[in-house]
C-alpha cells in the first residue's frame, strides 16, 4: 500500500485544439511533470509540434480527420483558421476525434483525465472507467460564478443587468446571443459532475470571496493552480508558447530596449479575433493621437501576405507603421509583456492574456469582444481595478471581420491616456498590478497558494484513486 502511495499518477490530459485553451492546459501539465507525476497530452500531430520543446511529459498523437472534413493537412487548431468555414470544420473534426481518443483510454486507462470541458463525452468516459475527472475550460473562477450566476437566476432579455446573487455589484452592458449561452451554460452543467475544475489562476486574484461564493453555490471544487505561464522560466521557453513567432525574440527584445520605462502600449486581441479594416484604422488613429509609442499584433489576413500599399492605407495611416512595431501574425507575447518598457496592454480580455498581463504587472486597457471576455473585463477594471474600459458594449463573434458596431478611436485614445498619461488613477492602477504580479509569482514558488493547490490536489487524486 505504501509503494502504491508512492508510485506517480498516471495523468491524461486532454487540451482542445486552440492556442487559448492548448497553451495553458499544456502548462499546467507541465506542473504536474515538474512533481514526478506521468503526463500524457493526448492531441494530434500538428498541435503535438507546438509543445514545450523540453518537455517532461509523454505525447499521444491521433490522426487529424482532415480528409473527413475537407481540411488541408497541418490545418489542426482553431488560431490557424483564417475564416468562418474552416474554423467550423475544425470544430467538426474534433468532434471526430472522440472515437479514437476513447478507445485509446478505454485500452490504456489512466489514474486521472483532465479534459477541455468542450470534450463533455470524457464525462462519460470517466465514469465508465471509474476514474476521476478534472475539468478545464481557460476560464477565471470569477467568471464561472458570474456564468453560474445568470444560468441559476436567469437574465432578463434587456441590458444592461446586474449579476444576480454576487459577491460584488457588477453591471454587465452586453451578453451572448441566446444560443451561445445556452452552449456554454450545457457545457458547464456537465462540467460540474467532475471531480473538480482547474483553474489558470492563482487564488489571490479570483480572491477568496470567489473561491467561497463557487462552494457556497455549486458545492463543486475549484483548483487554482496558475498562472500556467510561469512554468516557463527561460525566455526561450516563454517565446516558443502556441504558434511559431513571426518575429525574432531578439528584434522584439531590442526594440523594446531602445524604448524608456512603460512608454510603450502593447496591443493584441488574442489568437481569434479579426478586425475589420475600418476597426484597424480607428485603433492606429487613436494610438497616434495619443503620441504613445506601440506593438501592435495584427492577425495575418488571408491571402493579403502581400498587402499592397492601396490596401495598406484602409487600415493603416500613413507614417503609421513606422512610429512602432506592427507584427503581422504570432508574436512571443509573453517575452513582450515581461519587458519594463511596457506600459500597458490593450486587451480582448482574453484569460490567459489577462492573467499574463496580470503575471507581468502590467495594467490593461480592456476591451472584451465575446466569450468569458466581458466578465473578465470587469474582474480586471471593476473588481480588482488593475485596468481600465474602452466601453466595448458589443458581444460579437469577431471571428474573420464580420464586426457589428464600430469603436471609436475617441473612446480607445481616452482610455490610453488615462493609463499612459500618468496622474493619480494611473498610479493606483499601476501600483496595484505590480503587487498581483509579486503575488502571482509567490503563488507559484514553494509555500504558494497554487504551489500548495497542486500538492494538494495529488494528494486527494492519490487518495481517490490508488
Ligand atoms: N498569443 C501569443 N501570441 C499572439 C497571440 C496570442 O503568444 O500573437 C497567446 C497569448 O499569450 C495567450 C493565448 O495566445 O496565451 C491567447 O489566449 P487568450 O485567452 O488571451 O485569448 P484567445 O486567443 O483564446 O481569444
Amino acid at each position: 500500500m505504501e509503494a502504491e502511495a508512492e508510485r506517480p499518477l498516471k495523468l491524461y490530459f486532454i487540451p482542445y485544439l486552440a492556442a487559448g485553451h492548448m497553451i495553458p492546459l499544456c502548462d499546467i501539465a507541465q506542473f504536474f511533470a515538474s512533481r514526478g507525476q506521468h503526463v500524457t497530452i493526448i492531441t494530434t500531430p500538428f498541435n503535438a509540434q507546438t509543445l514545450h520543446q523540453s518537455k517532461n511529459f509523454h505525447v499521444q498523437t491521433f490522426q487529424f480527420p482532415s480528409q473527413e472534413v475537407g481540411l488541408p493537412e497541418g490545418v489542426e487548431n482553431l488560431s490557424t483558421a483564417t475564416d468562418l468555414q474552416t474554423s467550423n470544420r475544425i470544430y467538426m473534426a474534433t468532434t471526430l476525434l472522440r472515437q479514437p481518443m476513447e478507445s485509446f483510454v478505454e485500452q490504456h486507462p489512466p489514474d486521472c483525465i483532465v479534459a477541455d470541458f468542450l470534450y463533455p463525452w470524457v464525462h462519460d468516459l470517466a465514469l465508465k472507467l471509474r476514474i476521476p475527472r478534472l475539468v478545464f475550460n481557460g476560464f477565471s473562477l470569477f467568471t464561472i460564478c458570474a456564468m453560474e450566476a445568470v444560468k441559476t437566476h436567469g437574465i432578463g432579455a434587456s441590458l444592461p443587468f446586474l449579476i444576480p446573487d454576487f459577491p460584488h455589484h457588477v453591471t454587465m452592458n452586453a451578453a451572448p446571443p441566446e444560443d451561445v449561452r445556452r452552449f456554454i451554460e450545457s457545457l458547464l452543467t456537465v462540467a460540474l459532475k467532475s471531480d473538480g475544475f482547474i483553474i489558470n489562476n492563482f487564488a489571490e486574484l479570483d480572491g477568496e470571496e470567489y473561491l467561497r461564493h463557487y462552494e457556497r453555490t455549486t458545492g463543486h471544487k475549484a483548483w487554482h493552480l496558475g498562472p500556467a505561464s510561469l512554468v516557463r522560466s527561460t525566455c526561450l521557453e516563454k517565446a516558443e508558447r502556441g504558434l511559431k513567432s513571426v518575429v525574432s525574440v531578439e528584434e522584439c527584445v531590442s526594440w523594446l530596449d531602445s524604448k524608456r520605462v512603460n512608454s510603450v502600449v502593447y496591443i493584441c486581441f488574442g489568437s481569434i479575433c479579426y478586425f475589420p479594416d475600418k476597426q484597424l484604422y480607428e485603433i492606429a488613429s487613436a494610438i497616434e493621437a495619443s503620441g504613445h509609442e506601440f506593438i501592435w499584433v495584427v492577425p495575418e489576413k488571408k491571402g493579403k501576405e502581400n498587402e499592397s500599399e492601396e490596401e495598406k492605407e484602409n487600415w493603416l495611416p500613413k507614417g503609421f507603421e513606422e512610429r512602432g512595431m506592427i507584427i503581422k501574425g504570432w508574436a512571443p507575447q509573453v517575452v513582450i509583456l515581461g519587458h519594463p518598457s511596457v506600459g500597458a496592454f490593450l486587451t480582448h480580455c482574453g484569460w490567459n492574456s489577462t492573467v499574463e498581463a496580470v503575471t507581468a504587472g502590467v495594467p490593461m486597457i480592456t476591451w472584451p469582444v465575446h466569450s468569458d471576455q466581458f466578465y473578465n473585463e470587469k474582474l480586471i477594471t471593476r473588481v480588482r481595478g488593475i485596468g481600465v474600459e474602452v466601453g466595448a458594449e458589443e458581444w460579437t463573434f469577431c471571428g474573420f471581420y464580420e464586426c457589428g458596431k464600430v469603436v471609436g478611436r475617441d473612446r480607445i485614445e481616452e482610455a490610453v491616456r488615462r493609463v499612459m498619461d500618468g496622474g493619480d488613477e494611473a498610479q493606483q492602477i499601476r501600483r496595484r498590478a505590480k503587487e498581483f504580479a509579486e503575488t502571482a509569482r509567490q503563488a507559484v514558488g514553494e509555500g504558494g497558494s497554487s504551489y500548495n493547490n497542486l500538492t494538494a490536489l495529488i494528494h486527494h487524486l492519490k487518495t481517490l484513486t490508488l
